[in-house]
């Protein structure tokens, strides 16, 4: 999940420059997953905005949910940089993003879903291999969701 809310403290130029990185940034990941997720027919439903944290892609049948998590938004290990200015702003907002990341996942696993978090690193790096994994996950739940019905 991409966008976050923006902060008050910019001024609008600045504001709009940042959205405007972070919208060049936003498509290429997502667009590589859309893209290997069609190669292989995968049926799914892109950003549900009904569901929590708006996943980038839903497989409703075998109640599977995906998100792309942004390096620099979702404070990844290896990419996540601290901007030079109003660290302490960033690094609280990091933090709030990150916990709300766990509290999104929780909410979806108590309701039944399966949770996929992929790193926009990993999507970048190798969308097939990031759509085979999922692929994955997405049979196993059906097939186990079949054994239910035929009991
Ligand atoms: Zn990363």
């Amino acid at each position: 999940v991409w966008s976050r809310g923006m902060s008050d403290t910019l001024s609008p130029s600045q504001r709009s420059q940042l959205m405007s990185r972070i919208r060049g940034l936003n498509t290429g990941p997502e667009r590589a997953l859309f893209q290997a997720l069609g190669a292989r027919r995968l049926k799914y439903k892109k950003h549900v905005k009904d569901l929590p944290g708006r996943p980038e892609a839903v497989f409703p049948e075998s109640r599977v949910v995906v998100f792309v998590d942004g390096c620099f938004w979702h404070g990844c290990r290896w990419h996540y940089r601290p901007p030079r200015t109003n660290r302490s702003y960033w690094s609280k907002k990091l933090k709030a993003n990150v916990a709300r990341d766990r509290a999104q996942s929780k909410a979806l696993r108590d309701t039944g879903w399966t949770v996929i978090r992929l790193w926009e690193h990993t999507v970048v790096a190798d969308s097939a291999q990031a759509v085979w994994k999922i692929e994955k996950v997405v049979s196993a739940r059906c097939a186990s969701a079949k054994r239910r019905e035929a009991k």
